[in-house]
């Protein structure tokens, strides 16, 4: 079955390639392919199944809306499903937060969110450029790739990326440098040729570009120096937020407020494509219409969104994932002291967390998990890092089964190293 894929689709797939078998269903953590063959997912479709395969909670409420005969498609027109997911995200994440954020629904995926961000700040502050992170991602269009890292990435744009400029993330100068030096010296000296910016954007843990923490200190300085230059601050939670490193949103621990948040990847729950832009409500200077597309907001993914907000109740899944956390920081470090050459770090925040090995060893234990039943990717400029990204729902015992595989991959990878 895999023929047709390699005799139809583009040469620009992807993830076909690196998992290269036919699935059929899904439950919970685990994928089965059409040979029956059932593989544990550490890889959530890049974080969007943060719950899990097919939620029983999640499907439920899908199959009752579509049953209804519950409106599918209405562009932005107001729907019921649309108005029962904004009153709940004000009950249940925004309100408790105290985070008055006016809601955009941009378009159905993560770039969509960030196009809208850049348009709006620059619209905001009548400035031109943008700063990003080194090794940061934040999609495939125009805007988006302006204001990401990877080279071949940005080569496949064709044409100049204009008005971003990259400055070095946490940790990128080595741990003795705080790579906040050089923006706050540039921003407060008028002849170091930095135009001001109308925004910074940033993933406060760099997914695609190889699990990179920044510290809560560090986001802090950075939150505190934007506001003291007027310059907006953008948070692309797209792959870390929903609860993927604990709280809902991956800069509370830091005790900051953007003035933008992106939020897609797991925000429907199920799968769905959602996407939303969160605006503090004195920056939502939008003209009606003047952002728009054809499916902003899609119905049935309001309604599974609605239904993870069940989960938010209260503190809602940070404590396990916390607890989750710890298990697999733990057993990831026993790996690292037991190849001390071979692991160069490892490193995350909740339940993303990546191991930074030698070589082209991230991509030969990849290969070696998905043998052994195990889907994990890797990450970083030269995926030299193995970015492990399970379900938050993952029972601990998955949780393990998936460690011990990798941990016996590593040991296979490392005796072919040697040989
Ligand atoms: N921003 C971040 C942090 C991401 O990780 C991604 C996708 O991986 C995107 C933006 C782009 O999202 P999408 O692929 O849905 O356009």
């Amino acid at each position: 079955m895999l023929q047709t894929i390699q005799r139809m689709e583009s040469e620009v797939r992807g993830y076909c390639r690196s998992f290269p078998t036919v699935f059929s269903t899904a439950r919970g953590s685990h994928l089965t392919d059409v040979d029956g063959k059932q593989y544990l997912d550490f890889f959530s479709g890049a974080g969007v199944l943060s719950y899990g395969h097919n939620h029983p909670l999640l499907k439920k409420r899908l199959l009752e809306y579509l049953e209804s005969d519950g409106v599918t498609h209405s562009l932005d027109m107001a729907t019921e499903a649309k108005v029962r997911f904004l009153e709940r995200l004000d009950e249940v994440i925004l309100g408790p937060r105290q985070l008055p954020y006016k809601v955009q629904f941009p378009g159905p995926t993560g770039t969509n969110a960030v196009e809208s961000a850049l348009k709006l700040a620059r619209k905001v502050t009548g400035r031109e450029r943008v700063l990003f992170f080194t090794n940061g991602f934040h999609g495939m269009t125009l805007g988006s790739l302006a204001v990401t890292g990877n080279a071949s990435k940005r080569a496949g744009a064709g044409i100049p990326l204009a008005n971003a400029t990259p400055v070095p993330f946490d940790g990128y100068l080595g741990s003795e440098v705080d790579s906040l030096d050089f923006l706050e010296t540039a921003l407060e000296d008028s002849s170091s040729g930095f135009d001001k910016p109308a925004a910074v954007i940033i993933e406060t843990v760099q997914a695609e570009g190889g699990v990179n923490v920044a510290g809560h200190e560090w986001l802090k300085r950075l939150a505190a120096l934007l506001k003291r230059h007027g310059v907006l601050l953008i948070v692309d939670d797209i792959q870390v937020g929903c609860g993927r490193t604990g709280p809902f949103f991956s800069f509370e621990k830091a005790g900051i407020v953007p003035d933008i948040v992106c939020l897609s990847k797991a925000l429907s729950g199920y799968g769905l494509p959602l996407a939303v832009v969160l605006m503090k409500p004195e920056h939502d200077i939008w003209e009606p219409g003047e952002h728009n597309g054809t499916f902003r907001g899609h119905n049935p993914a309001f309604v599974t969104a609605t239904a993870t907000l069940e989960l938010w109740e209260g503190e809602g899944l940070t404590p396990q994932t916390e607890a989750k956390t710890k298990l697999v920081e733990t057993q990831l470090r026993e790996m690292a002291e037991n190849h001390p050459d071979l692991v160069v770090d490892v490193r995350g925040r909740g339940l993303i967390q990546g191991v930074e090995l030698v070589d082209d060893l991230a991509v030969r234990l990849s290969r070696e998990c998905f043998q052994n039943g195990l889907i994990i990717e890797t990450a970083g400029p030269s995926d030299e890092v193995l970015k492990l990204l399970p379900a938050l729902t993952t029972p601990e015992a998955e949780l393990k089964t998936g460690l011990d595989i990798i941990s016996s991959g590593l040991d296979a990878v490392a005796r072919a190293h040697a040989a």
